[in-house]
């Protein structure tokens, strides 16, 4: 991507590898200039886009102005926000292989890519499963608390981040493949993998926090939808029915059922209600790996590979969608909205299958045990 970079300074074009330092800690994409000759000279026109991205006054024009991608036609009408910089963690946590990695890639997953092969747990790799599911858990369960009206993504992936940390966890999202918070908050029309931005959140808003964490070598992963303030009612009957789906896929897993099966059941309940689930992401094996085999499509009619054994960890995570089951992506190479700018939803649980069935790691150890959406129902 950065090979093809070029120079910003009006009629240069020439190879740029500079960024723009105060556009990076704004998370403002691009801005790249061959030379501080150039960078320097366009300083006048350029420095104009960090005070938008402020929300600053620029020509007496008072508006967040905030747009990184002049070009792109949105969907819908959600619109990023500034980002803050990338949080640390002290180097007393264990981090994965992608921590560290200058691209972020996990090179242990990648070593067994294209593999259909599904790892069968032993007793201590299950106790791991089960220790990082539960503090996963807790940590969505913080996110939830903080997730109101007024309060920005960006204040509930701080919180997240420091429950993480208190629990001697790794967030398992920061730095993979170069993700650039320590969870995803998908608002409205983002589907999965939105990035934590400096957006207040407003009445009305849907927003799911997908929490993973990395613990004493494992992964745990689960997330929910939550309400902010007062959802309209058809918006309220998408996030019940999302997590029905999700619970009658669980209810199928058991030793000797097919993955591909799973998705039937999902489609079959989100059409009856009249959504539609969305095919560009899948549930995933996940254990000392954070994605790996088997790949679980949620649709029906998929061809996944693989029969569910004693011993298999991975998640079920439904998108469900108002309207199209398509979705397209931000420029920041992230974010997955609908490409018509309706709103979905998304519920997802860690499962290990047992002898007889399988079990929630993730599952809420309260009375109810019911997602927090429907304290508000
Ligand atoms: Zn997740
Ligand atoms: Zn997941």
């Amino acid at each position: 991507m950065s090979s093809s970079n070029l120079c910003e300074s009006p009629g240069c074009n020439l190879p740029a590898k500079l960024q723009c330092p105060t556009c990076r800690q704004l998370g403002i994409q691009g801005s790249f200039f061959c030379s501080q000759e150039c960078f320097k000279g366009n300083w006048k026109t350029h420095k104009i886009i960090h005070a938008l991205a402020k929300g600053e006054a620029v020509d007496g024009k008072k508006e967040n102005g905030y747009n990184p991608w002049p070009h792109y036609n949105f969907t819908g009408e959600l619109r990023p926000f500034p980002q803050t910089p990338i949080r640390t963690v002290p180097d007393r946590i264990p981090r994965p292989d992608y921590a560290d990695h200058p691209k972020g890639f996990p090179l242990s997953e990648q070593a067994v890519k294209g593999s259909s092969q599904i790892k069968i747990l032993d007793d201590e790799e299950i106790e791991g499963m089960r220790v990082s599911c539960k503090l996963g858990r807790e940590v969505l369960d913080e996110a939830a608390r903080v997730c109101d009206v007024g309060v920005t993504t960006d204040e509930i992936d701080r919180i997240v981040h420091e429950a993480c940390l208190e629990r001697d966890c790794y967030p398992s999202p920061m730095n993979y493949y170069q993700f650039p918070a320590s969870c995803c908050t998908s608002v409205n029309e983002v589907i999965c993998h939105g990035i934590p931005d400096t957006r207040p959140l407003k009445d009305g808003d849907l927003c799911n926090v997908d929490i993973t964490v990395y613990h004493n070598g494992f992964h745990g992963d689960l997330n929910e939808t939550f309400f902010v303030g007062n959802v309209s009612e058809k918006h309220k009957n998408l996030v019940k029915v999302t997590h029905e789906c999700l619970m009658k896929a669980i209810e199928m897993v058991k030793p000797g059922e097919k993955y591909r099966e799973i998705g039937n059941v999902i489609q079959k309940h989100a059409q009856a209600n009249g959504y539609s689930v969305v095919r560009s992401y899948c549930g995933h094996g996940i254990h000392r790996l954070f994605h790996t085999a088997p790949n679980v499509p949620h649709y029906a009619k998929n061809r996944a590979v693989g029969v569910m054994k004693p011993g298999h960890c991975f998640t079920i995570e439904p998108m469900i969608s108002m309207g199209t089951w398509k979705d397209e992506m931000w420029p920041d190479k992230w974010t997955a909205v609908t490409a018509d700018g309706q709103f979905s939803a998304q519920f997802e649980h860690t499962l290990l299958v047992t002898e007889t069935g399988c079990d929630i790691l993730t599952k809420r150890r309260n009375e109810t045990g019911l997602p927090h959406f429907m304290d508000k129902m």
